[in-house]
Order: structure tokens, then C-alpha cells, then sequence
């Protein structure tokens, strides 16, 4: 991403967020931190995935009748755990998803129960520090780069244990903490003693997470295409696109999306985009994909 177009992006920004701070401010029930994260996206996203080349045709010219494996794709729904709007039509989705859940919030225990019993995957969403955007967007719970090894670990712990059926983490907001090694050695170290994963959310282009996964033998598993950074279900369903584009090139593809003031869309887009897309790939759980890729089996076992 080049200075100018960074600077286009942070000048369109600005307004934004103040226009939807001061909306959340009018409404008791909308979640500050839904905005910040989108905030937070918004100014470090990464590059839509390329569309050359990728093409379905040019998999099918390849391509025998014999249908080989499906590429697989993983949808992961960030931001629960506060009732957030679009929550019931997430879970009415007609394919495994995954959910992410933050802590420490009033619907926190209750959404990731709901979605073990569903059969889908639970990841607890971390709150972690980015480089804009004011602390309190955050949500409780956060891991901060100015706290000490022992707060970081003890503030990982606490999130893992305040969402059952968790077999991983992924990353709220957290630019400047997916930069950080010694922030995210702790955090990877805490998810590798309990046989988790790490997803980075991708919202730094420089984060360290995947090197020090590997690093650390463990699966470096990454987002690659934002679904809602535009807030229409028309946006969505093209992002869809992209997202199948993707996992027929490189076999798979992990793709975000969120609950919250503009959940309901988000919902609708992965719906009609699934209607489109489900002969081409196979929608799986982010433990399918982790398992299958990476051949990494957890320790883990659920109740
Ligand atoms: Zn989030």
C-alpha cells in the first residue's frame, strides 16, 4: 500500500468513524467496538486477493470430470458475544461456520454455547491494541503492548477461560499487537501449552503472527479477505466471489466477516453468495481447514 493511497484512506476515515462513534453514542445498545474494529480494517485491510488468472475456466480447463477434492473455504464470523445484530441470522447460515466470540461481554458464554451445539467451530475473540483508535474501543479484556509478560499471559488466560469450547484465537482489532514479538510470543505460546491456533485477522500487513507461528511449529493460519469492509449485502456477495476466486487457486481460503450495526447484510451477502458457491468449494470449520492444510491435530478435547 502506498503513503498516498494510505493517506486517502485515514482522510475518508476520519469522518466515518466520528459519524458512527457519535451514532453509537445516540443508540445504549450499539457497541462501540464493533466501529472500532471496523475502523481498524478499514485503515490496514489487506489487498483485495488478485483476480487475474484465477479463474474458475482456467481450473476447469485443466480440469478432468473426476472432481477432485473441493476447495475448502472457512467463513469466520467476528464479534460475538453482545447480542450483536445479525447474531440470529449467522447462526441460521446453512453451512459450518466459524464463530468468534468476545469475552467478558453478556452474550459472551451464551453465543459460543450456541454454536458448539450448532457444530460450529468457537474462537475467542482477543481484544488487542491497534495502532489507531482509542483504548476504549476495545472492549474489556484487552492485551496491551504496554503491559508486562505476566499481565499479557494473564489477560490471554482469562479470555481463553471466559469462552467455552474455544480451540483458538483470533485477533479484534490488534495492528499494533500483531507487530509486536514479544506481545505475540506470549500470546502464541499460551494458545500452543493448550493445543490451540492462532488466526491473525490480518489487520496489520506487517504482522508477525504467521512467521512466529511456524516458527513455533504451528499453524500459521491468516484472513484473507474481509467480507463487510463495505457495509452492503451486494458488497459482500462480490467479496464472495473473491473468496471463491481464491480457494480455487490456492485451495483454500479464510475469509472475515462480523456481527454487529450491519450484521443482518453481512448475513444476507454470505447467504446468497453460499447459494452461488457451494458445488465449487466446501465450507468448513477454521479446525477443518488447520487440520487439513496444516496437518495440525489439537490436543484439545472438547466436553
Ligand atoms: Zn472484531
Amino acid at each position: 500500500m502506498n503513503t498516498s493511497n494510505h493517506r486517502v484512506k485515514r482522510v475518508l476515515l476520519y469522518p466515518l468513524a466520528a459519524a458512527v462513534i457519535m451514532s453509537a453514542a445516540l443508540i445504549p445498545s450499539a457497541p462501540l467496538a464493533v466501529s472500532a474494529a471496523q475502523a481498524d480494517t478499514a485503515l490496514s485491510a489487506p489487498a483485495p486477493a488478485d483476480s487475474r488468472g484465477s479463474s474458475v475456466s482456467g481450473n476447469r480447463t485443466a480440469g478432468n470430470q473426476q472432481q477432485q477434492a473441493l476447495s475448502r473455504v472457512a467463513v469466520i464470523i467476528d464479534d460475538f458475544g453482545n447480542s450483536m445484530r445479525g447474531t440470529e441470522e449467522m447462526f441460521k447460515l446453512p453451512v459450518k461456520i466459524t464463530v468468534a466470540v468476545m469475552p467478558f461481554l453478556r452474550s459472551s458464554e451464551q453465543d459460543a454455547r450456541r454454536a458448539h451445539e450448532l457444530g460450529f467451530d468457537v474462537l475467542v475473540h482477543l481484544p488487542m491494541e491497534p495502532r489507531q483508535g482509542k483504548p476504549e474501543w476495545l472492549g474489556p479484556g484487552a492485551v496491551l503492548t504496554s503491559m508486562n509478560d505476566a499481565e499479557v499471559r494473564q489477560r490471554v488466560e482469562a479470555a481463553l477461560d471466559n469462552v467455552p469450547y474455544a480451540i483458538g484465537i483470533n485477533n479484534h482489532m490488534g495492528s499494533k499487537v500483531t507487530g509486536d514479538e514479544r506481545v505475540m510470543g506470549i500470546v502464541l505460546e499460551v494458545c500452543k501449552e493448550r493445543g490451540l491456533f492462532f488466526v491473525d485477522s490480518h489487520t496489520n500487513y506487517r504482522s508477525v503472527a504467521g512467521r512466529m507461528a511456524r516458527e513455533l511449529g504451528m499453524p500459521p493460519v491468516e484472513n484473507h479477505i474481509f467480507l463487510d469492509d463495505v457495509h452492503s449485502a451486494s458488497h459482500v456477495a462480490k467479496q464472495m466471489k473473491l473468496v471463491q476466486e481464491r480457494a480455487l487457486s490456492q485451495k483454500f481460503c479464510v475469509t472475515i466477516g462480523h456481527v454487529g450495526i450491519q450484521g443482518k447484510e453481512t448475513a444476507a451477502g454470505i447467504r446468497s453468495g453460499i447459494a452461488e458457491m457451494k458445488d465449487k468449494v466446501q465450507f468448513v470449520g477454521i479446525s477443518d481447514l488447520v487440520r487439513e492444510e496444516w496437518k495440525w491435530n489439537s490436543r484439545l478435547t472438547l466436553p
